[in-house]
């Protein structure tokens, strides 16, 4: 007997119906406070050998649809490879069909990383003795929001993610890069901890991960917008963290998302911020030719058309960081597809591939130490 269910960490999907395999019906829930929705993750139990056709109605009305153009949903039996099947999309309906190889199958939109992963995260890193582990306030759930810390250089480096909770991608980049930094062997690391102090912020959005949002926190706030004037009353997530940015100073930021429609990893910067110079904008030139040449997955001919001067968003983290300390602030996006200059087609982009891209950004930061710098 087939069974759907979504109770659990990060889970999100809405059962129309569900009596027969070969014609399941479902939708995609909105986030609880907001109209934002294109995260799916649920599972399906009874389904050995069975052909699942899984079709999600609503699709075409999603935040982005055109995320689902040549898209294909991930699924997995050990929770642990998550593989691409086969997808459709009419331009209303996104239709998946799969047969598991096990009895219980889990699907998402992208290979979820739940808020339950990222307390393990947190409990290595202050397990090896290298991070210091700390609670920045609480979310309005709730819920932690932590800060990790490694070294104690003088350059004030800060690495924050999934203020956007639907792309997960962000959590597997950061669990790159944490574990990237926990290894005592590599000289990468050592180096930076030692000409850089890094402040990591594995993730902005602890309520959003766990409710299974797309974009929102729990009152509906997308954190990308609060930055400007974050409350403790609808974005406690980034008022902490802008407190904290005040007290360390900021000499580079790098903000870790997922784009849903471009195939690519890309850079968004701050060319739009208000009376910017080149002095200004040159570290981010720097940094996105620095990482293409360290992976051929990055690249700098596609992504976002750049604001002219004055006319950037200052309410996101990287136009207010940029703003307000005359540093480089950056957007790392990654794809939910695949890398369309490099691609993978078995798994597309995939938890493997953000967490060596992790890596690659930490070579790239430590190879431009010296640029690093606030008030440019
Ligand atoms: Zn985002």
């Amino acid at each position: 007997m087939i069974h759907i269910s979504s109770q659990f960490d990060s889970g999100n999907i809405e059962i129309v119906a569900a009596d027969s395999a070969d014609a399941i019906r479902l939708r995609i829930a909105k986030d609880g406070a907001a109209d934002f929705f294109q995260w799916f993750h649920f599972r399906v139990s009874g389904a050995k050998g069975v052909p699942l056709t899984l079709a999600i109605e609503n699709a075409g009305a999603a935040s982005y649809p055109k995320g689902w153009e040549d898209y294909r949903a991930v699924a997995s039996t050990d929770r642990q490879h998550w593989g691409r099947v086969e997808t459709e999309y009419d331009g209303t309906t996104l239709t998946i069909r799969h047969t598991p190889g096990a009895d219980v199958v889990w699907f998402a939109y992208f290979a979820p990383y739940s808020l339950e992963r990222h307390e393990d995260l947190m409990a290595r890193a202050q397990a090896r003795g290298v991070a210091r582990a700390e609670r920045l306030g609480a979310t309005l759930d709730g819920r932690d929001l932590d800060l990790l810390t490694f070294g104690s250089g003088p350059k004030p480096l800060w690495v924050i993610a999934r203020q956007h909770p639907g792309e997960s991608m962000c959590g597997w980049f950061m669990e790159g890069l944490v574990d990237r930094l926990l290894d005592p062997y590599d000289p990468v690391s050592r180096a930076l901890m030692a000409q850089a102090t890094l402040h990591v912020v594995p993730n902005m959005n602890p309520d959003g991960v766990f409710r299974g949002h797309l974009r929102t926190n729990a009152g509906g706030a997308n954190l990308n917008r609060e930055w400007r004037e974050p409350s403790l009353e609808r974005s406690p997530e980034v008022f902490h963290v802008v407190q904290r940015m005040q007290a360390t100073g900021v000499a580079m930021c790098l903000d870790a998302h997922g784009d849903e429609a471009l195939p690519y990893n890309f850079i968004a910067g701050y060319e739009g911020v208000p009376d910017v110079t080149e002095a200004h904008l040159a570290p981010l030139a720097r940094y996105k030719t620095e990482l293409s040449r360290l992976t051929p997955d990055f690249q700098v001919e596609h992504g976002y058309p750049k604001p002219a001067p004055g006319q950037g968003n200052l309410t996101t983290s990287t136009g207010h960081i940029a703003n307000t300390f005359r540093c480089a602030a950056m957007t790392l996006e990654m794809p939910f597809k695949d890398t369309a200059n490099n691609p993978m087609p078995e798994v597309g982009w995939s938890p493997q591939r953000s967490a060596k891209l992790a890596g690659h950004c930490l070579e790239a930061m430590l190879v431009m130490i010296d640029d690093w710098e606030a008030g440019l």
